[in-house]
């Protein structure tokens, strides 16, 4: 199989970082600035920054319905951090929850821990949390895949994967690993000319 062609939105925040790591596990990642660069995509990662200045970018340089086309089309998503909040159900309404931002309040801005990640082996996973948000509700059809504190911090709703931590900020590739599997397998799906989903 060609490489997987990954994206990474680059209207402002960590893009770099990510399409490091996408690299070294072997996809081809490129910088998503116009709907044009969306255009038969295995995959996107949406990544952290300031998810305000994200969602104005994202209106700004027309990119909305082929984000939705993406999403529709069934071809995996992976939310990081402000990530997340763009994904949530008051912004593109990608999973089914709601985020609160900078939830972890003043004294907790930005720290590390070891998180058991549900799909990415026992080895619990160094997270790297910066003004992050958790997911405050949610429904049925997300999978929560690991919790901070009984909150929700990383979750996966079909082929949209979220987390609230960094993980392109640490050298442990397995969580982008697991959003590659998943593009992996949308890519099968769609060769064996299947139905998204
Ligand atoms: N606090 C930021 C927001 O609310 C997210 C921080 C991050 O992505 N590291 O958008």
């Amino acid at each position: 199989m060609p490489e997987l062609r990954v994206g990474v939105l680059a209207v402002q925040g960590d893009f770099e970082a990510h399409a490091r790591i996408l690299r070294q596990l072997g996809a081809e990642a490129s910088e998503v600035r116009t709907p044009e660069d969306l255009e038969d995509l295995d995959g996107l990662v949406i990544p952290g920054g300031e998810s305000t200045t994200i969602v104005k970018g994202i209106e700004s340089a027309g990119l909305e319905p082929a984000l939705r086309a993406h999403h529709e089309a069934g071809r995996p998503i992976l939310g990081t951090c402000a990530g997340l909040i763009v994904c949530d159900s008051e912004h593109l309404g990608f999973l089914d929850a709601t985020a609160r931002r900078n939830a972890f309040g003043r004294q907790l801005q930005s720290f590390e821990a070891d998180l058991a990640v549900t799909g990415i082996g026992d080895e619990p996973l160094r997270a790297v949390f910066i003004r992050a948000p958790w997911v405050e509700s949610h429904g049925p059809e997300v999978e929560v895949l690991a919790t901070y504190e009984d909150h929700p911090v990383a979750v996966r709703q079909g082929a949209v994967l979220a987390a609230a931590f960094h993980p392109e900020l640490t050298d442990d590739p397995r969580f982008h690993a697991l959003f590659m599997a998943m593009a992996t397998s949308a890519r099968e799906r769609s060769e064996r000319g299947e139905v998204a989903r």
